[in-house]
């Protein structure tokens, strides 16, 4: 496999560097050869390349098979003119790579059940993944405006669209527990109205999938009452941005979760949480979400689904022998927490 990393800002080469080195112990265990190549983005690319996305860098991930981002955004960059801002360079990638569907699994590992209150009893059996339409919807509807006191954006999407998240949906949910949950709101919005039609036509290629439609308000009801009942929730961009971060929200740290954007040329993986900036550099940061980006990898672009299963089951032992870094410990644990290198050690060894 060849992958481009693109460490980026903050947290991110603390986080990359331990997927990473997860990645090549898992591929030198089975002999299978791995081709990496690293390049700057965001700030860290401003300083040296001077800007945050250069031409070179979108080459070398088109050409990749896939690209692994840890996060970008820096304090100091708050000031800096728009072209130089970080995530500029964040979202001319998306855009280039023009990837249309994001993956955000939500798992809560056992052995992280109980240790604390958010964590607890409701959480316990979370195993779902929500499938976000990333190209189309509110977020680039046209027109969009804002002039004299009043501001307007457009929701749009067309029955292609829809469809092919839609199929991306129930072929993430065959490989999984077969469910498959659409939400929307179809009783207010004629893109929802669209949106259920065809979501129930796709429904119909997939007979042994189970498939319900549910309106967006009781969905964020039963994902803070009932998380497990949830297998793939398939929605669009706007839904799948509040959706995915509540689901996040059930496990109980941004740093633990991982994401695939796909459907582009190159099919793009990164940590749920951004830059961190309040803790970059002090070796504390939950290397979990980038490992967990690279299981997804390993799954979804790699054909290698044994490789992910190995590193899953590394990361739950890791965690039923009590190992967790700061974001995850409570005062009940029985050893204090670790850092990101002694956490992605005992995930290797
Ligand atoms: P950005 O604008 O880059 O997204 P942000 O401040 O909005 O930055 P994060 O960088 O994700 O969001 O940080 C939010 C909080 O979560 C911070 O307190 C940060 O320390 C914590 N956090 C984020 N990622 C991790 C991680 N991998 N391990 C531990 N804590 C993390
Ligand atoms: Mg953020």
């Amino acid at each position: 496999m060849r992958l481009v990393v693109l460490p980026g800002d903050g947290v991110g080469p603390e986080v990359t560097t331990a997927a990473v080195r997860v990645l090549r112990a898992a591929f030198a265990s089975r002999g299978l050869p791995l081709d990496i190549a690293t390049r700057a983005v965001g700030w860290a690319a401003v300083q040296t390349e001077g800007a945050p996305l250069t031409d070179d860098t979108i080459d070398a991930c088109r050409a990749a098979d896939a690209v692994l981002l840890g996060a970008v955004g820096h304090p100091d960059a708050e000031h800096a003119p728009a072209h130089l801002r970080p995530e500029a360079g964040l979202l001319a990638l998306r855009q280039a790579l023009g990837c249309w569907g994001n993956l955000r699994p939500a798992r809560v590992p056992d052995g992280l059940i109980g240790a604390s209150a958010l964590r607890a009893d409701r959480a316990r059996g979370t195993d779902l993944v929500v499938v976000r339409e990333l190209g189309g919807g509110l977020y680039y509807g046209e027109p969009r405006g804002d002039d004299r006191g009043r501001a307007w954006n457009t929701l749009s999407y067309t029955e292609d669209e829809v469809r092919r998240i839609a199929h991306l949906a129930f072929r993430v949910a065959s490989e999984r527990r077969r469910r498959v949950t659409s939400v929307d709101k179809a009783n207010v919005l004629e893109t929802s109205k669209l949106w259920r039609r065809v979501a129930e036509e796709v429904a119909l290629q997939y007979p042994e999938v189970i498939f319900e439609s549910m309106l967006v308000d009781r969905a964020a009801m039963e994902l803070a009452l009932r998380p497990s009942r949830f297998d793939v929730v398939l929605t669009s961009n706007l839904f799948g941005d509040i959706l995915s971060d509540q689901a996040a929200g059930v496990v109980g740290s941004l740093g633990a979760l991982g994401s695939a954007s796909v459907g582009g040329d190159t099919d793009l993986y990164e940590p749920v949480h951004g830059s961190a900036p309040d803790i970059a550099g002090t070796g504390r940061a939950n290397p979990m979400g980038a490992i967990a980006s690279v299981t997804l990898m390993l799954r979804t672009t790699g054909g290698l689904p044994e490789l992910a299963d190995d590193i899953d089951a590394s990361v739950e032992a890791c965690l039923g022998d009590g190992l967790r870094t700061d974001d995850l410990a409570t005062p009940a644990d029985a050893s204090p927490p670790v850092g990101t290198h002694a956490f992605t050690s005992a995930v290797v060894d």
